[in-house]
């Protein structure tokens, strides 16, 4: 199995920590990010992916707006620069290995947060950074697993 994540889900699966949408989003959030945390490979998807589904059933939902494809194209701009790899259809380059500590670092330092832009949870994701990522389901899930990073 992949799991399934539009480019700038990237960046939200770093500064998740169960807060979220609705219960069955933060639900959803928090099993598609520990199986990253437990090695599934990630491929990249134009459009809503495995964080988006429980949203999917509402009347016009954010995910399929333009503002959000534009997330997209500045976070597969940034993360792609920063780890030297492309952030296109397909299935991505490994995130462990020191990876995941690079993209937290540099979302800390706000080199990777064009996407972040006019997004409503900007002082929630920025706060829980400047905290080093505390309480991240991702940092929390990787952690039991034994993964560094
Ligand atoms: S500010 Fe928005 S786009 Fe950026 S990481 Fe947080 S939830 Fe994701």
């Amino acid at each position: 199995m992949t799991v399934r994540l539009r480019p700038h889900h990237l960046l939200c699966m770093l500064t998740y920590a169960g807060k979220g949408y609705s219960p069955a989003f933060t639900a959803n959030m928090t099993v598609v990010v520990e199986r990253i945390a437990g090695g599934e490979p990630i491929e990249i998807v134009s459009g809503p992916d495995d964080i988006c589904r429980p949203l999917l059933s509402e009347p016009d939902p954010h995910c399929q707006r333009e503002s959000v494809q534009v997330r997209d194209r500045r976070a597969s701009q940034d993360v792609g620069q920063l780890l030297g790899v492309a952030i296109s259809a397909g299935e991505l380059p490994a995130l462990a290995e020191g990876r995941l500590d690079m993209l937290r670092q540099a979302f800390r330092d706000g080199k990777i947060r064009a996407a972040c832009r006019d997004c409503e949870w900007q002082d929630l994701c920025g706060g829980i950074s400047d905290d080093d990522f505390a309480g991240t389901a991702l940092k929390e899930a990787g952690r039991k697993a034994g993964i560094p990073g």
